[in-house]
This record gives C-alpha cells, structure tokens and sequence, in this order.
C-alpha cells in the first residue's frame, strides 16, 4: 500500500524535500523499523502517523498531496468482461480507452462448452460490467460462473431487442428438408449466432453503448461517438457483402459448415445454410442427420463445405470425400483468429468469411 502511494508521486513533484521524505519513508517501508536511520538527527523515531503527516506536510509543500490519486492523471480504465472473443472487440471499440475489456472464451475457443478457470472468477469479481451474448449461448457456464464470483454488478444482454430465429423458423425456412438438427435441441430455442448479421451488430453496439454509459456517465459521449462511427462501417460492410453475394450465381447460393452458426448470416443475406451439427456443438450430429445432408449435398450439387475455426473437421473432411465438395476454406462463426489471424475483429471475421464464400461459390 505504501508503495503504490509513493509510485503515484510524478516524478516532476519530486523536489529535494519530497525525494529525502520518500527516501526516508522507504527504507522505512523496506526494513520494517520505525527507527531511522542513525545519522538523521532529526528524524529519530517515528511513528506511521508521523510518516504520513510528514509526507503529506511535504507534498503540499512540493504542490499536491501524496496521498491522493495525481490530480492530472486519467482515470484508471473501467474493468468489464465480455463472455467471448467476437463480443470482446465489440466493446473494446465502443469503449476505447475507457475501458478495460477481459474476454472470456478466447480466440479459436468455442464457447457452447466453455470450462471457466478460477482466473475467470477473479475477472468477473473484478469487474463492473459483464457483457454476454444472451439468446442461450452462455447458459451452460455463465450463470454458475457470476454465482461463483459473488458478481453484483450489471449484466449486459447484447441481442436485446434483435429479433431471434428460431430453430422452428429455420426449418421452415429451409422447407423441412434442411439444417440437421440433433435431436436434444429443442425446437423452439433460440439461434444464439445473431452477430453473423451486421444488422444484430449495430444492435449489440448500440447495447453496449448504453451499458457503458450507464456504468460510466463520464464517458457516454465517448460511447456515443465510438458506437455511431463503429454502425457506419457496419454499414457499409453491410452493403458490400450484399454486393458480393449478388456476384454469386443463385444456384450456388448454398454453404455447408460443421456447425449451424450462419442462419442469420443466410437469412440476412439470400443464402442457404446446411450443416451436420445444430446451433450447438454440444452434440455430435447423428447418423441419419450426416447420411440426410449428403444426400442433400448431391441432390442439390453443392461444390463446397467450409469447416470453422473451432470445430473438430473431421466429420466435414469425410462429407467433402464422400460427395466430391471440396473444402472451400476456413470460415470463423463463433470466435475471431488470434492477432495476426485473417479474423482479429468482427469486421475482418466478416470480411474474411465473406471472402472465403465468394472464392469458393462464385466460380464459373
Ligand atoms: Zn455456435
């Protein structure tokens, strides 16, 4: 404690008085004595109380208080958790330097079966805002998870207000014959993968703007500011994947992945989403629901499966033999690349995905 308190003197303030007090008081602090030092005639016993009038005497001598925070340093950044990578960016870009953002389920991590860690505990306790997706994704660890952590400080569901799809919907939409849904899901869950639409994206930025600013009036302007420009490039994101997929001819309009994590990507954008596992990877796709999509995969000549960045591609490497569909690339649906990864934000995860399906589908 006292050395935090002497860390925060700058170093401009540390006239000779001042230097000779903390001098004094470290050596102090260091070797646990309340004896000075022999040949300080002055300064012969002391007691804490005496040590701290004594700094304090002297600060306010050298201009400021040394046992307050420095007047004109910046405000420590707000300490807030976001469940999973993709939702961590979105609030370390709405947030800026204001905060400071822990991001549970990391790059390459899928957060359906998250095992959290004591250091996850610790993070949330430490935190002021905890930022999740909602919509069920965290359901399996996050409740627990707050519960151990003794967390009382507000939760910040980001899709509130998109309007969900549900499993029910999808498979209408697909006319009965397509997403193989394992059969635990039951029918009517929510799809918790609404950020696969930059739509929901403005949304949860919006969300996440509000939150803070709750948390942090100070800096809702700062918010404010961060989340308009961030919903610009959202924006024009937006109009340029419509532009890509319009290159794609309509018949090649149909994408495979491992998981079911682009329903609202396809629905969004006029595409046709199959996968052998449901909205989670929870369960492994049954037999008959592998058997179903390659038939489908065939009977719909579909050219190309894409696995993600956090499945086990085992089950799409033997789809892609068996029906002749090449492996059109790695996509990123529920959690970003690394730094240095072609998928480190929301926006290069779209842009990458966006690429990928475009390479593979609008060929000649
Ligand atoms: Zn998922």
């Amino acid at each position: 404690m006292f050395n935090r308190k002497r860390n925060s003197v700058p170093s401009s303030l540390r006239t000779r008085e001042a230097g000779e007090a903390i001098h004094r008081a470290r050596r102090l602090a260091t070797d646990g004595s309340l004896r000075c030092a022999r040949d300080d005639g002055f300064f012969r016993i002391f007691t804490r109380r005496s040590l701290i009038r004594l700094l304090t005497a002297t600060a306010v001598l050298a201009g400021t208080n040394l046992l307050q925070p420095p007047l004109l340093a910046a405000d420590p950044p707000m300490d807030v958790v976001a469940s999973f990578s993709i939702l961590g960016d979105m609030v370390r870009t709405v947030g800026g330097d204001r905060v400071r953002v822990t991001t549970l389920v990391g790059p390459d991590a899928d957060a359906h079966v998250f095992e959290p860690t004591p250091a996850d505990v610790r993070a949330i306790a430490a935190s002021r805002v905890v930022f999740v997706n909602g919509l069920g994704f965290e359901a399996g660890w996050m409740p627990r998870l707050a519960e151990a952590a003794g967390f009382k400080g507000t939760v910040v569901v980001v899709s509130e207000g998109i309007r969900p799809l549900t499993m029910e919907e999808e498979e209408e939409e697909e006319h009965g014959h397509g997403g193989a849904h394992h059969a635990e899901t039951p029918h009517d869950a929510d799809d918790p993968h609404a950020w696969q639409n930059l739509a929901n994206g403005k949304i949860y930025a919006q969300n996440i703007a509000s939150a803070l600013a709750a948390a942090d009036p100070g800096g809702a302007a700062v918010y404010r500011r961060n989340a308009d420009a961030y919903i610009e490039e959202m924006t024009a994101l937006d109009a340029q994947v419509r532009a890509q997929i319009a290159a794609i001819p309509v018949a090649r309009r149909k994408i495979v992945t491992s998981h079911d994590a682009f329903q609202y990507f396809g629905q969004a954008y006029g595409l046709q989403l199959l996968a052998p596992e449901g909205v989670s990877t929870e369960a492994e796709a049954s037999a008959a629901d592998v058997a179903r999509l390659i038939r489908q995969i065939r009977s719909e000549k579909i050219t190309a499966v894409f696995v993600e960045n956090l499945s086990d591609n085992r089950l799409l490497d033997r789809i892609a033999k068996e029906t002749g569909a090449r492996i059109g690339g790695t996509v990123y649906s529920d959690s970003l690349s690394p730094e240095g990864g072609p998928a480190p934000t929301y926006l290069a995860m779209f842009r990458h995905n966006m690429a990928e399906f475009t390479r593979a589908l609008a060929g000649s």
